[in-house]
């Protein structure tokens, strides 16, 4: 079964520069998601968010926090199989942790019917593409907030301005 996996912030949200999400009302969903994940559904199997979360390592929120944070967003876009995330530090150099493939793992355990080879990734960061390429999945840059696509091209099998573009292709 082919999965669609996608990153969060950036993604589905605005991005918060320099800053995380660190409460609901911090959330803004980016434009045509929902709409977008609705096609999704009906062309993959499963669909999961993997998402880093190293303001629960710093500290700055909580699981709790990320947890009510999550409830709004599903509340928004519809549900999803599983919401992965890595909550420690960049320095802590966890395999969960993107471009680390901890999650992209841990769902095919989850999800035995799942196969890496057959899904994509979703994301708006060299990290994403990396996690993508390296768990054998089609890549897809959304946003126009990286440069890897210049820098890496080899790492961006497909590129769309936003979640809905990709969708719309499908
Ligand atoms: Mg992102």
């Amino acid at each position: 079964m082919k999965a669609l996996f996608l990153d969060r912030d950036g993604v589905l949200n605005v991005l918060r520069p320099n800053d995380y999400v660190k409460c609901p009302d911090e959330l803004v969903l980016l434009p045509g998601v929902k709409e977008a994940l609705d096609i999704c559904r009906r062309h993959f199997g499963r669909i999961f968010i993997v998402t880093n979360q190293q303001g629960i390592g710093k500290g700055l929120m909580s699981e709790t926090d990320l947890a009510s944070i999550h409830q709004k967003l599903l509340d928004a876009i519809g549900p999803v199989d599983r919401i992965y995330f890595c909550p420690e530090l960049e320095r802590a150099h966890s395999f969960r942790r993107k471009p680390n493939i901890g999650m992209a793992l841990q769902a095919r355990r989850d999800y035995r019917d799942v196969r890496l080879k057959e899904s994509v990734m979703v994301g708006d960061s060299k990290t994403d593409m990396l996690f993508g390429r390296r768990a054998g999945m089609t890549t897809v840059l959304v946003g126009n907030n990286s440069t890897v696509a210049t820098d890496q091209p080899y790492l961006v099998d497909y590129r769309y301005p936003s979640l809905l573009d990709f969708a719309a292709s499908l």
